[in-house]
């Protein structure tokens, strides 16, 4: 299927439901954990468990991030252009990954610097 506009939305949609359901069960595990940790023996797993999840939920609160503001572009007319150097993203490229901010050369240039995220 070729590259269009609607086809990313279409998936940046569903991409933004599947993340909304994954932290919604996320946010119900906490609230179990919560719960049920007052089991001695099991402590030490419980604190285990605790850390993966806040760390899975910030992961996937970013990609939620990441995937609100590309659908944004869609509504202001900017979404494929680069946030750092304004040219135009490579197709291929956002067909691999809508949420896409960056053409290759400046994602590049922020992996190698070590940030992911730049202001301006
Ligand atoms: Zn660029």
């Amino acid at each position: 299927m070729p590259f269009s506009y609607e086809r990313a939305k279409r998936e940046l949609l569903e991409e933004r439901a599947k993340l909304k359901q994954q932290l919604e069960q996320l946010e119900a595990a906490e609230y179990e954990s919560i719960g049920y940790s007052n089991h001695m023996a099991d402590d030490a797993t419980d604190a285990f468990d605790q850390a993966v999840g806040v760390a899975l939920k910030r992961k996937v609160e970013a990609s939620l991030e990441e995937v609100e503001r590309a659908l944004a572009k869609f509504d202001n007319g900017t979404y494929g252009i680069c946030e750092a150097c304004g040219a135009r993203i490579d197709r291929a490229r956002l067909e691999v990954l809508p949420q896409a901010m960056y053409c290759l050369d400046c994602q590049a240039r922020y992996e190698q610097s070590g940030t992911r995220t730049v202001s301006h």
